[in-house]
């Protein structure tokens, strides 16, 4: 178990496509062994999602969880808890053309946030850790969570997503302005 070091926007390694990861290889102590890491990782760094390739790893699998944390506080008011959940080959297919609109942050871009809306319900299909092929409708904050960790997977970042990038920002000058205003 380690605590991997996370890549940031800027290295190539961020931009490739990931590689399907072979049926037989999914309960290989290799794929156990980068599935533990990358949990050490997402919570060291408090994260809420995190991809193979964010610690340099070009495999298809992503994980995903969250716990209220300091990072999304606003996200505690509005929505329960993501499960713990690993997502070996996912595939994802848009149930809605109707959007939903988040201040994405990601550990690969640290200190900066962007609003960036994607489709809000999903069907989501991936193996799990016991090599099953299961199948989900993920609706809202997590069916957004689970596209921003799986465009990872294609080497896409969520600021390749912005609309309008002066919704692109660090964190903290949008932290001011929004004390600013309310004062
Ligand atoms: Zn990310």
């Amino acid at each position: 178990m380690a605590i991997k070091h996370i890549l940031k926007i800027g290295n190539p390694l961020l931009r490739e496509k990931s590689k399907e990861i072979p049926l037989t290889e999914i309960r290989s102590k290799e794929i156990k062994n980068l599935i533990k890491d990358m949990f050490d990782s997402m919570k060291a760094y408090n994260g809420i999602g995190l991809a193979a390739p964010q610690i340099g790893v070009l495999k298809r699998i992503v994980i995903i969880g969250y716990e209220p944390s300091e990072r999304y506080p606003e996200v505690q008011f509005q929505h329960s808890n993501i499960q713990y959940k690993v997502l070996i080959n996912p595939k994802i297919e848009f149930l809605t053309k109707e959007t939903m609109g988040f201040w994405e942050g990601c550990l690969s871009v640290p200190g900066m946030r962007g609003y960036v809306e994607r489709p809000n319900k999903i069907k989501l299909t991936y193996y799990d850790t016991e090599e099953e092929l299961r199948e989900e409708i993920v609706e809202g904050f997590e069916a957004i969570v689970v596209q921003h960790e799986c465009d990872h997977l294609d080497g896409i970042l969520y600021v390749d997503r912005l609309k309008d990038t002066r919704l692109f920002g660090f964190e903290e000058e949008f932290e001011k302005a929004k004390d600013h205003s309310l004062a």
